[in-house]
């Protein structure tokens, strides 16, 4: 598959801050978020972040018998697909296109873009992961651990299937400095890949 732009997909466990860095990511590059399908329900926190197109589990089949996905997933209880053609044609013109996909997606995506920067989000520790889970207030106790459960599952698949160019933590109140770090490992991205085409 050829492609002009650039194409970064970011993991990570529920509450590590992967919505704030992408957003921020986003705004900075700039960047284009891929529009993914999905059929859980919407939250009010959606507006801010990555697009979703809300959709039954019908709809989500047909489209998915109709090759309308890129990728996609099962997590959580619901599906999820990442959009085709909003990516092809953002590559295609040259956008940095930016993914927000759990690890199963995010290997089918460097399968199919093997020239992609991949960037998993780390916690400083699982203590501290539970306590975000806490204070964001949006799950119950059994949801918690049960993502704390996923949380390492994630973690380990990740470290197994070396597709991420980088492992970055992101520390309490140290936002600035995981962008700072991604940023630099995007840049050096850019210019290994310019290296290695003339
Ligand atoms: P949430 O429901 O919290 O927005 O997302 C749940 C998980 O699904 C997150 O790990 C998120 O990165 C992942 N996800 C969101 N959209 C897609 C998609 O289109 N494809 C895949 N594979 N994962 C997705």
């Amino acid at each position: 598959m050829s492609a002009s732009g650039l194409l970064i997909f970011i993991s990570g466990p529920s509450g590590v801050g992967k919505s704030t860095l992408c957003r921020r990511l986003a705004a900075d590059l700039p960047a284009e978020f891929a529009v993914s399908a999905t059929t859980r329900p919407g939250k009010p926190q959606d507006a801010l972040g990555k697009k979703y197109l809300f959709v039954t589990e019908n709809i989500f089949r047909q489209m998915l018998e109709a090759g309308e996905f890129l990728e996609y997933a099962y997590k959580f209880d619901n599906w999820y697909g990442t959009l085709r053609k909003p990516v092809e044609d953002g590559l295609e013109a040259g956008h940095t296109i930016l993914f927000e996909v759990e690890v199963q997606g995010a290997i089918q995506i460097r399968k199919m873009f093997p020239v992609s920067l991949g960037i998993f989000v780390l916690p400083p520790s699982m203590d501290d992961l539970k306590h975000r889970l806490e204070v964001r207030k949006r799950d119950d106790e059994a949801t918690i651990l049960r993502r704390l459960t996923e949380a390492q599952q994630e973690i380990r698949s990740a470290q197994a299937c070396g597709i991420y160019n980088l492992m970055v933590v992101n520390e309490d109140n140290g936002i600035d400095k995981t962008i700072k770090t991604i940023k630099r490992t995007i840049k050096t991205f850019r210019r290994d890949e310019q290296n290695r085409l003339f």
